[in-house]
């Protein structure tokens, strides 16, 4: 099956826009990310546009990812959802040179690399449990999340050291 749009019910008529829902895994769009796992369902839901010159899907994925905090190291279960908003147009027509456009053959529109591009796309450089994540203690390797472990932290910046000993002498 997959994630086809068909364009013959929107495409008859201009600036009419119908609603689609579809449910995938990570595994049936080859999605494989260094950042996480995306384990179950992947739930997408948006609508097709005709807006004349192009079709326009635009929507919601909505889906679970697992991942290690780059801090904590702790392991963490979170939801994510990633919009999408993007112009297909129908191979062979004009426009060919517009770049921002993705085509398709025929009357059907496949999502399956749009939505994997799409979340592969807004994944971060690092992952964090939340923003402020304190991290493990350099010395002793507590979670600092759970409290401060007592340990005296204080790394002198060695630029700062030697000046300091040139201020001596
Ligand atoms: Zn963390
Ligand atoms: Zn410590």
């Amino acid at each position: 099956m997959g994630m086809k749009v068909s364009i013959t019910e929107s495409g008859a008529e201009l600036g009419r826009s119908l609603a689609f829902v579809f449910t995938t895994t990570a595994e049936k769009i080859d999605l494989v990310s260094d950042s996480g796992c995306f384990d179950g369902a992947i739930a997408v839901e948006g609508t097709i546009l005709n807006t004349g010159r192009s079709f326009r899907l635009e929507g919601l994925i909505r889906c679970t990812k697992s991942f290690t905090c780059d801090r904590c190291l702790g392991h963490f279960v979170a939801p994510r959802s990633y919009y999408f908003a993007e112009d297909f147009q129908q191979n062979g027509t004009d426009d060919e040179a517009n770049s921002a456009v993705n085509f398709f053959d025929g009357d059907v529109i496949d999502l399956t690399a749009l939505v994997r591009d799409t979340i592969l796309a807004a994944q971060p450089l690092r992952n964090l449990c939340r923003p402020d994540c304190r991290g493990l203690c350099p010395k002793c390797g507590a979670d600092l999340n759970q409290g401060d472990c007592g340990c005296d932290r204080f790394v002198a910046d060695p630029r700062l050291a030697a000046l300091q000993g040139l201020l001596k002498k």
